[in-house]
């Protein structure tokens, strides 16, 4: 059994870092086309290093900058990959940030940054995508399904998350956007899902796993004992970008080594 992609192009937001950098990779090592996705021109020099990778191994690909919570510039990104690639396949919608703060010091700012990446952005994206996909149709020779979007969400889409209300909002309403979306375009066989990650290890959460005693108390909410690589967030978002998931839409699937579980009730609570 292989995960094949090959010839699909694969739109990746937040690809210079993190777990888009991992995506990216597998979804190139499966064979796709990957528009590595940065924000700004701070960020160019990651994304170059994330496409070289890829090209590296054999992998195709482009840098393209955009911040996907404008609307001019999400629209124009697709319309540039459509120009330049023939049309798009795959949506991951990745990129996010935190700006974390007690609830009533939060200013509207920081309510504002993170609901306008993390929500409007995947919103944006979304939206340009399955007017692409409908506007191609099924090709069958590229993929059975009209279109997938995989949204990145988290574990905090149901679990509460004190000091972080923009962000653990922002996740919850990813939840219904994926579910909206799957049910009213199931019937154009567009497929879309959520990631939900733990704990990956990534420059979003460095405080929590760059000294061992951070490391130490990261770990107690982890039954199976490890922090996450980038890598167990690529190898589910290659499988369900494929054929062999057509069946799976609609849902969330958590990878984040049973923190969902709540291992702080393990000794009977
Ligand atoms: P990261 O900081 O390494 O990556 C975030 C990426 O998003 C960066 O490449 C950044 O440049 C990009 N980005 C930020 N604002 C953007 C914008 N306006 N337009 C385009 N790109 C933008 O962090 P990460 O951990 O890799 O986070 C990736 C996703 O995974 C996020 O949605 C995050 O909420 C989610 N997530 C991460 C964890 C974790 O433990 N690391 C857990 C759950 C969910």
């Amino acid at each position: 059994m292989e995960i094949s992609l090959r010839n699909q192009v694969a739109v990746v937001t937040g690809a210079s870092s993190g777990i888009g950098s991992g995506i990216a990779k597998s979804l190139a090592d499966a064979g796709a086309i990957v528009i590595v996705n940065h924000s700004s021109e701070r960020s160019t020099d990651e994304a170059k290093a994330v496409l070289k990778e890829i090209t590296d191994a054999g992998g195709k690909g482009i840098t393209y900058q955009c911040d996907v919570s404008k609307e001019d510039q999400v629209i124009k990104m697709f319309q540039d990959t459509v120009s330049q690639f023939g049309t798009v396949d795959i949506l991951i919608n990745n990129a996010g940030i935190q700006k974390d703060a007690k609830f009533t010091e939060m200013t509207i700012d920081q309510w504002n940054a993170v609901i306008g990446v993390n929500l409007t952005g995947q919103f944006l994206c979304a939206r340009e995508a399955i007017k692409e996909f409908l506007r191609r149709g099924i090709d069958t020779s590229r993929s059975i399904a009209c279109g997938k979007i995989i949204h990145i969400s988290s574990v905090h889409e149901i679990i509460p998350w004190a000091g972080h209300a923009n962000y653990a909002s922002s996740k919850g309403a990813v939840r219904m956007l994926m579910q909206t979306l799957a049910q009213e375009y199931g019937a154009n066989k567009i497929r879309v899902n959520s990631i939900c990650p733990g704990a990956i290890q990534t420059p979003i959460n460095k405080d929590a796993w760059s000294t061992p005693e951070a490391l130490n108390s990261l770990l107690n909410l982890i039954p199976y004992n490890r922090i996450g690589q980038p890598k167990d967030i690529g190898n589910l978002a290659a499988f369900i970008a494929s054929d062999l998931a057509d069946y799976i839409t609609g849902t969330s699937i958590f990878v984040d080594g049973g923190m969902t579980t709540f291992e702080s009730f393990s000794t009977g609570g």
